[in-house]
């Protein structure tokens, strides 16, 4: 969203709100984050002890102790004031994901340790979802579909003073609902998935991982979920394609910093 339509958006439907809502990401695109991190933090701690319930954490402690060691090289990459209280868990299913939650929380499902074959592919995930907590994502998601219900009611309104038969109103309503999800809220996750890549990948290469392991997992969780991946536009991540050349654009850059740590001996041996 730009600065200008952020601002426009909120002065529009909630004057107090602008003066406060209108953040800028660490790449520096435009935000609408309408919590306190403080919310969110709370949020996100809450959800992962109920991920914990849910979930058994893997008792295998050989791949919990290397999940720890490449998150431990990325976190030590982080401002000063970011790097305490890390949570990363590894969680007995064979699911190949990994997930963030703001309070800075990250699982990963054992399956994905099948898929992310080397210590530098995970990396790559890892540095994607720090990036993602980094990024206050989850605030700026939670934010958007607050808006998206608040604008719908003001549209229901709209619908409701305007003389229109029902049937007019509630295909009115359901455009808008289709409008509100494809327009708004699918191309943010896009985006936000775009832009943990690039941290991601910023923060893997500082830690001295080979940041080319990034377009290899990527063609390895292509392979892995076979089949053709939906067509991008309805779909909540970009196409692994998509990816691929994003990350490609900022290689040269990576590699650079990538051979800088190395040689200052930033060398990180996890495993597996
Ligand atoms: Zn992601």
């Amino acid at each position: 969203m730009s600065l200008f339509r952020c601002l426009t958006v909120l002065v529009a439907l909630f004057p107090l709100l602008s003066l406060v809502a209108c953040a800028t990401s660490p790449t520096g695109r435009n935000q609408l984050l309408l919590y306190s991190d403080a919310d969110l933090d709370q949020m996100g701690a809450a959800s992962f002890e109920q991920q914990k319930k849910e979930v058994p954490i893997s008792g295998d402690s050989v791949a919990n102790r290397y999940v720890e060691c490449v998150a431990a090289a990325i976190v030590a990459q982080l401002e000063p004031g970011q790097q305490s209280g890390w949570e990363v868990r590894v969680f007995q299913s064979p699911q190949v994901n990994a997930f963030a939650l703001p309070g800075r929380k990250i699982g990963v499902y054992a399956g994905l340790l099948q898929v992310a074959k080397t210590q530098d592919q995970l990396a790559a995930v890892l540095g994607h979802e720090v990036g993602h907590v980094l990024a206050r994502h989850g605030n700026e998601r939670v934010s958007q579909g607050q808006l998206a219900q608040m604008s719908q009611a003001a549209v229901a309104v709209a619908v409701a003073s305007a003389d229109m038969g029902s049937e007019t109103g509630q295909m009115v309503m359901a455009g808008f609902g289709m409008g509100a999800q494809y327009g708004v809220i699918l191309p943010f996750s896009r985006s936000h998935e775009s832009e943990a890549d690039t941290i991601g990948l910023d923060l893997m290469a500082r830690a001295g991982f080979d940041p080319e392991a990034s377009v290899v997992l990527w063609r390895n969780m292509a392979a892995a979920s076979g089949g053709p991946a939906p067509p991008e536009w309805s779909s909540t991540h970009p196409s692994n394609e998509t990816r691929i050349a994003n990350l490609e654009a900022h290689m040269e850059a990576a590699k650079g910093m990538s051979a800088e740590a190395r040689a200052a001996g930033r060398r990180p041996i996890c495993g597996p």
